[in-house]
This record gives structure tokens, C-alpha cells and sequence, in this order.
């Protein structure tokens, strides 16, 4: 009798295995949601659509399709995939604000290091500070004593708590030791149209939006946030060299997938992952917008996991001393 029952709980069991085993293998057969915790046409986005693309060619079956969800900081769209069906269907693209938002929110409504897992890390990028072209001032050594005199009328762009522009911007307030007006956006693309438009003066956003625009003149770029030079825009000072000694925010991407998501779902994520950034479009989109993929080395489950950790501790007492939270 007990025997029946272990023969009949071990066929059971073989063939939920296969049947998720042929699950995986037909994986997708259906349309993927990569959520992007901001709007569209700004610098997550442009790196999650051309990933989105790359892994419809690495993964065939059905294609990848990006749904933004912008706010709070990037907040709403990760809290969106922590409460997603764990298929294989919904992921997130999500960067650096995934490691700053579990010190600058005293409580969010997901847990960071519980609720997801993990695919591999994407790319990383440096940002750039910038002005709107009406500001009088052409470089870092002109804005400086301009921003300190003119302090309280000077307004400064993010896309809300916990996104690498508040980031940069919280740092950079905190070396000048001046607190600006911040205007929060739901991504850094409404953002960096505003200052086009003239309508707030400064931003601090990551290369893969602003290149094209500081090529063409719309916006003036005084310094990149990397202690070095950039290769596509080699005539742009650093912070660093421009008296804010040791500034180095770089923001880096990853790819997350909701807690209990089948084993080899994610194994086939990895290898798509893996095989998009190896895809000539995408290197060719990135280099052209100031990044490259990550080695393939760090597009693993294991390398976001600790990347994420050991960006967690690095900002938590930075982000301390630079002093803001969130409720
Ligand atoms: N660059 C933005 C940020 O500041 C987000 C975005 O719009 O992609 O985090």
C-alpha cells in the first residue's frame, strides 16, 4: 500500500519534472514583459529595448516587449514584477537605484534581496552633469561659484527618490555642500526634454540618453561622473579633475525575474542574456552611447546577486552622510 503510494508520488513527480523541462524548452511561446521601472526613451529603457531585441533573436519563440512603469523613484515598476506570476513572463530591467532604494525608503513595498531572482548583469554606464544652454556659464570652473551664488533659484531634474539621477544629484549637492531645488520626473527622457525646453537647469543623467543631445548642442555638458575620461565624448573633464575629489557614480543594469521562477527558465534566460550581449547590434547601439555589455563573466545569476550586495553596502553609509529618506 505505502509502496503504491511512493511508486504513484514518484511518477507524479517525474512527470511534473519533464513537463517542466519541455515547459522551459518551448520557452517563451508567448510574448515577455520586460518592465522598466521609468519612462520611455530615456537611459534604462533604451538599454532594456535593445536587450528586449537581442533576446528575441537569442530566444525565439516569441519576442520580448518592454512596458514602462515609471514613478516613485522606479519603485511602482519594481514592486510591479515582485508581485508578478513567477513564469518566465514578467521581468525586470532595473539599475543601480535597486541597490540605493533599501537605504534612501525607510519601507518599500518589496523586499530587495527576497523577492526576485536573479539573471546577470547588463552593462554599466557613466552619467554626465548637465545645463541647459541658456545658463551662463560654459564649464565646472564658471558653474561652480555661479551655482553657490545663485542656489536658491537654481532648479535640478531627477527621476524621482531612488534613481541614479537622485543619486548623482544627492552627492553632488552634498561635495558642493549647496541644497538645490530637485523637480522629480517619472524617468530621466521627460526630464532631459524639460531641459531642453529650458524649464528646469540642471540634470545629471546617464550617457546612454544624453550623448546624442550634448553632440548636437541642446544641452551643455560640463563633467562626467567617472574618475575617467570617456572615449565618446573625450573632451568632457571629469568631476574628479574638476575639484570634487573622488566623485564616482558609474550605474550599472541587471536583468530580475520574481522569486520562484522555474530553475531552467532562468537557465534559459542566462543564455539568452548571455548571447544578446554578444550581439553586434547591441554593441554597436552601446558603444555609439558611451557603454559596452558587461563580460560574460558578470551575466550570471551568481554575479548580480553579489554585485547587488556589495552595491547595497557601498551606498547604505554614503547615502547616510549625504542625509535623505523616503517614507
Ligand atoms: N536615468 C534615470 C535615472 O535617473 C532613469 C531613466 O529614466 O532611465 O535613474
Amino acid at each position: 500500500m505505502m509502496k503504491d503510494r511512493l511508486v504513484r508520488t514518484l511518477a507524479g513527480l517525474a512527470l511534473a519534472v519533464t513537463a517542466l523541462a519541455a515547459g522551459a524548452q518551448q520557452y517563451p511561446s508567448r510574448p515577455v514583459t520586460m518592465v522598466v521601472p521609468f519612462a520611455a526613451g530615456g537611459p534604462t529603457d533604451i538599454v532594456a529595448r535593445s536587450l528586449a531585441d537581442a533576446m528575441g533573436r537569442a530566444l525565439p519563440g516569441s519576442n520580448f516587449v518592454v512596458d514602462n512603469t515609471g514613478g516613485a523613484g522606479g519603485t511602482l515598476g519594481v514592486s510591479k514584477v515582485a508581485r508578478a506570476s513567477a513564469d518566465g513572463y514578467t521581468l525586470l530591467v532595473h539599475h543601480i537605484g535597486m541597490a540605493t532604494s533599501p537605504t534612501l525608503y525607510r519601507k518599500l513595498p518589496y523586499d530587495t534581496l527576497k523577492d526576485f531572482e536573479y539573471v546577470g548583469l547588463i552593462n554599466e554606464v557613466a552619467m554626465t552633469l548637465l545645463v541647459k544652454t541658456a545658463m551662463p556659464v560654459k564649464d565646472m570652473k564658471e558653474f561652480l561659484p555661479f551655482l553657490r551664488q545663485n542656489a536658491s533659484k537654481i532648479s535640478l531634474a531627477n527621476a524621482g527618490i531612488g534613481s541614479a539621477s537622485h543619486l548623482c544629484g544627492l552627492l553632488f549637492m552634498s561635495a558642493v555642500q549647496t541644497d538645490l531645488v530637485t523637480v522629480p520626473y517619472k524617468g530621466t527622457a521627460p526630464a532631459l526634454a524639460d531641459l531642453m525646453g529650458g524649464q528646469v537647469d540642471l540634470l545629471c543623467d546617464q550617457t546612454t540618453n544624453t550623448v546624442p543631445q550634448i553632440k548636437s548642442g541642446k544641452v551643455r555638458a560640463l563633467a562626467v561622473t567617472t574618475p575617467a575620461r570617456l572615449p565618446v565624448l573625450p573632451d568632457l573633464p571629469t568631476l574628479d579633475e574638476s575639484g570634487l575629489k573622488g566623485f564616482d557614480v558609474a550605474v550599472w543594469h541587471g536583468l530580475y525575474a520574481p522569486r520562484g521562477t522555474p530553475k531552467p527558465v532562468i537557465d534559459r534566460l542566462v543564455s539568452g542574456l548571455q548571447q544578446s550581449l554578444q550581439d553586434p547590434a547591441i554593441v554597436k547601439r552601446f558603444a555609439e552611447l558611451g557603454t559596452e555589455p558587461v563580460p560574460l563573466a558578470k551575466a550570471t545569476p551568481e554575479a548580480l546577486r553579489t554585485h547587488l550586495t556589495a552595491e547595497i553596502d557601498k551606498w547604505a553609509p554614503l547615502i547616510r552622510k549625504a542625509g535623505t529618506y523616503a517614507d
